[in-house]
């Protein structure tokens, strides 16, 4: 569209109503409160004169099979021309993550205003850094205000806009915009996964082409006073391992294998271990670290625990699943011959502290992905084993559904489930998968990057340097996981191949709608407001950044690719 200066006149009045109301919306993750701000969100838009014309461009799609019944929602702006179907999307989560840390002013964490008051009243208490932003005005405090509805009510003030702009005429824009709003994004990202699926219907009714996806997730962290763009965001896997050791009394140990001695192990040999750690353009991934470590011993006995299970979370800039799963499985191998000879030696020392010679006890260990178990059992017991699986996973889902398991739980009750058809008890370690898995996105990986989107992060640069004199850089990867993940995928095929191989709960209880994310791949960029101590007590946005510069960036970007 041509450039008007007066488009943006007002618009920080107009963002920061939508931000109140949105807030208000008290949508924390996990919780049916999540259908309120997407109530909110397709009401703002069918009140306006724009879309009582165009009723059929607000909309919502339901995530399927849904425990809370919630939605991915949308409303969109259809210009005119030969372009017309270039199309632009900006897409904000609006769940947001407890208030349990603002303790007694807890009532307040939706309504900024309250709870400035409040936390002025309390201020000798707070860290030096939140006070002084207090006293500074500079800041709107409360729980979403950062992460994300101040980004989001940006992204709905400008659609706004666009529409009341088109009703007076219809050719002050080229291309197609359309703002979406998911749920679940601090969770499992159910939202944007079904998000993918809305974008790929969408495209199909109008036939769109998707140019770009805008989020707007507060820059944090080390930005600091200068600006960040990110063209991509981090990736992120879950393995999990599954050890079987050997059943013995505590009293004879050597008689059994103990699966806590593997699993540590392994913890030993992955735990910050930067193998798995990718670089790209510069750019170093974070470190994998445990997440969790337990034996699976309903009660104290005195035997060998034997099973003992774990994951770790692995962040990722360019490794898929199938380059992961070959990597565990070379650390899997390792870590049991490792320990079977220790288990030797010290088998051997014992026996000549005791005055006998040296004896080799003969195990031998397995190690394989969860699909291969699967295969194993299904080549041992056919029918009767999967029709019992399938009964079992039946169970589990509804377990899942009532709240009385964890989605990890499920994954490993199914391996112990399959346990039951295996015949031979050698030790073993089972690794794969467990949800969610992110797949990590970057414009940089895109074969046929047009030469608009490629140039438009320095085109900001330069425009926010003109403007306010303000330093922008960009970086490859937004360093939290977000929602962009789902904007792109390549290797579907391989990705899909790896899923089904290796996470139990894949097209049972978690899905990834690849085939979708194929059809809509569009490139992505992150333009979001700076803010401080997200999903903490001193939750903040800048305001100048919220209400002025942030929208005056995306208002560029959109004229830059919709010209
Ligand atoms: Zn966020």
């Amino acid at each position: 569209m041509k450039h008007d200066e007066r488009f943006l006149d007002g618009i920080g009045q107009e963002i920061k109503e939508i931000l109140y109301g949105y807030l208000r919306a008290e949508s924390i993750t996990g919780s049916r409160a999540e259908r309120d701000a997407e109530q909110y969100f397709t009401g703002f838009f069918r009140n306006q004169p724009y879309w009582q014309q165009h009723p059929d461009q607000v909309g919502s799609f339901p995530i399927p099979g849904d425990p809370y019944d919630r939605s991915a929602a949308f409303a969109m702006v259809r210009g005119t021309g030969s372009n017309a179907n270039d199309t632009i999307v900006f897409v904000h989560h609006n769940d947001v993550v407890t208030t349990e840390d603002y303790k007694r002013l807890r009532s307040l964490a939706f309504s900024p205003d309250e709870l400035e008051q409040g936390l002025l009243q309390i201020k000798d208490t707070l860290p030096e850094d939140i006070r002084t932003d207090l006293e500074s005005g500079r800041y709107v405090f409360g729980r979403g205000a950062c992460d994300m509805k101040g980004g989001a009510s940006i992204q709905m003030a400008l659609l706004f806009r666009y529409g009341r702009l088109l009703l007076d005429n219809p050719a002050a824009l080229t291309g197609t915009l359309i703002v979406m709003a998911v749920p679940d994004e601090e969770n499992l990202s159910a939202g944007m996964r079904a998000g993918a699926i809305l974008l790929a219907q969408l495209k199909q009714k109008y036939n769109l082409n998707y140019r770009l996806m805008i989020n707007t997730e507060p820059q944090f962290g080390n930005a600091g006073e200068n600006g960040m763009f990110s063209i991509g965001s981090a990736g992120k896997m879950m393995p999990f391992f599954h050890v079987r050791g050997v059943p013995a009394h505590a009293g004879d140990p050597f008689e059994g294998i103990n699966s806590l001695g593997i699993i540590s192990e392994l913890v030993r040999r992955t735990e910050l271990n930067s193998d798995f750690s990718d670089v790209v353009m510069g750019e170093l991934s974070p470190a994998p670290t445990w997440l969790c470590l337990k034996d699976r011993k309903l009660q104290y006995d005195v035997s060998l625990p034997v099973t003992s299970v774990g994951y770790l979370s692995v962040i990722t800039f360019s490794q898929t699943p199938d380059t992961i799963l070959e990597k565990l499985r070379v650390i899997c191998r390792e870590t049991m011959d490792t320990v079977l000879e220790q288990i030797n030696r010290q088998y051997t020392a014992y026996r000549f502290k005791n005055g006998l010679p040296p004896k080799e006890l003969f195990w031998k260990g397995n190690v394989m992905t969860f699909g291969e178990l699967y295969q194993e059992a299904l080549r041992l017991h056919g029918e009767l084993f999967r029709n019992g699986y399938a009964a079992r996973l039946q169970e589990l889902k509804k377990e899942l559904e009532e709240d009385r398991i964890t989605l990890s739980d499920c994954n490993f009750a199914l391996v112990d489930y399959i346990y039951d058809f295996i015949d031979d008890l050698s030790p073993r370690i089972v690794y794969g998968l467990i949800p969610p898995y992110y797949p990590n996105v970057c414009n940089v990986f895109l074969p046929d990057l047009s030469e608009d989107v490629r140039t438009l992060p320095d085109k900001l640069i330069r425009f926010a340097a003109d403007l306010w004199s303000q330093r922008y850089d960009t970086e490859y990867f937004y360093p939290g996981i977000s929602d962009l993940s789902y904007t792109s995928i390549s290797r579907g095929g391989d990705i899909l191949q790896a899923l089904e191989n290796s996470m139990p709960l894949f097209g049972h209880m978690y899905d990834i709608p690849v085939r979708e994310i194929e059809s809509i791949s569009m490139p992505c960029i992150n333009i979001g407001p700076r803010g401080k101590d997200v999903h903490k007590i001193g939750e903040r946005v800048l305001k100048e950044d919220l209400y002025e510069r942030i929208p005056t960036l995306t208002q560029y970007a959109v004229e830059q690719i919709l010209p």
